[in-house]
């Protein structure tokens, strides 16, 4: 296994008595990329994480993470993490917080105290500072713990579900963030069911269920791909839909509803003109591109998971 991966596993399993939670994971995740894990509940995402993270230990497989056993102290203080479900010491102010993960990780102190500064002010909490954990939203308790996650300047940072309590403005924080850490060359390894953050923040994206990867996209592929067209059309005539075939696929019409999957974009214009050429009323004329939902839904499935 490389170390030019921020992580590889293979064959990776996991089973908690009779679960079997993960069942031969096989990934590769490059250094420098922000890669998204997408999955129903229950496809072992978390689970997957955890052992990534050396918390968790696989029943069997491998896992390298930046070229090196993850349980090893020395790259545990190369990663960063926001778990899912966090339960910080509550009794403690932000700051007191972040100062305590700083010494864990023992970064010296004056260092410290500068990225201590630096990172409240980028999560938007540096006036909330002196404010106990327990006074914090969620949101802010999710702010925080990212602001936790990227004390040591981690080489691959685990978000697991970062924005899952956030407005869109803190979503929107967090998006900026995930962009800024990628220009530093972070690897950003991104747990989230919100796709439509995924779609914006990610390069590529693994599909996993039943805790295997089903499907690995590049989010470029998505915007590359097909395109679909419904049209709102009156008076055509369904002699002429054979004649669309030049153009696209999967042609279908519902009512005054057209469907059609077009072959190449560029076509768009050549479709409406032989739809008015034939005789129709075009209303409506929408192409859309296939999203990471539809993506998620064709290679997953509607049965979802637990
Ligand atoms: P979600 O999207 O709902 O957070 P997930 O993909 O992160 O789900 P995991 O939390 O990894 O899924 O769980 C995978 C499976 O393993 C589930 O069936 C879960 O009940 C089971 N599981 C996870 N942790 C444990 C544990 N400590 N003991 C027993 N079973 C567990």
């Amino acid at each position: 296994m490389s170390a030019q991966f921020a992580i590889q596993s293979l064959s990776l399993r996991k089973e908690f008595g009779k679960t079997v939670a993960v069942r031969g994971l096989n990934l590769e995740v490059p250094r420098g990329e922000v890669f998204g894990f997408l999955g129903p509940n229950g496809a072992g995402k978390t689970t997957s994480i955890k052992m990534f993270l050396g918390l968790v230990a696989p029943t069997s497989g491998n896992i390298r993470i930046l070229g090196e056993e993850p349980a090893k102290t020395e790259i545990r203080s190369r990663l960063g993490f926001l778990p899912e479900h966090f339960r910080f010491h509550e009794w403690l102010t932000g700051q007191e917080f972040l100062t305590l993960h700083g010494r864990l990780y023992s970064i010296p102190s004056a260092r410290l105290t500068a990225r201590i500064e630096e990172l409240l002010e980028l999560v938007g909490l540096a006036e909330f500072r002196h404010k106990q954990l327990r006074t914090y939203s969620k949101g802010m308790l999710q702010r925080i713990g990212l602001a936790q996650a990227l004390l040591n300047r981690p080489e691959l940072v685990f978000l697991d579900e970062p924005t899952s309590g956030l407005d869109p403005v803190g979503r929107r924080l967090v998006r900026d963030i995930i962009r800024s850490l990628k220009t530093e060359g972070t690897t950003v390894f991104l747990n989230s069911h919100l796709l439509s953050e995924v779609e914006i923040t990610c390069d590529r994206v693994a599909f996993i269920k039943f805790g295997e990867v089903l499907r690995v996209s590049s989010l470029s592929s998505l915007v590359d791909g097909e395109t679909t067209l419904t049209a709102r059309v009156h008076n055509l005539s369904p002699e002429s839909l054979p004649g669309l075939s030049a153009w696209a696929k999967d042609i279908r019409l519902d009512g005054n509803t057209l469907h059609m999957v077009v072959l190449d974009e560029e076509s768009l214009p050549a479709i409406n003109r032989y739809l008015v050429e034939s005789g129709a009323q075009v209303y409506a004329f929408s192409p859309q591109k296939m999203s990471l939902e539809d993506l998620f839904i064709q290679v997953v499935g509607m049965d979802g998971g637990l």
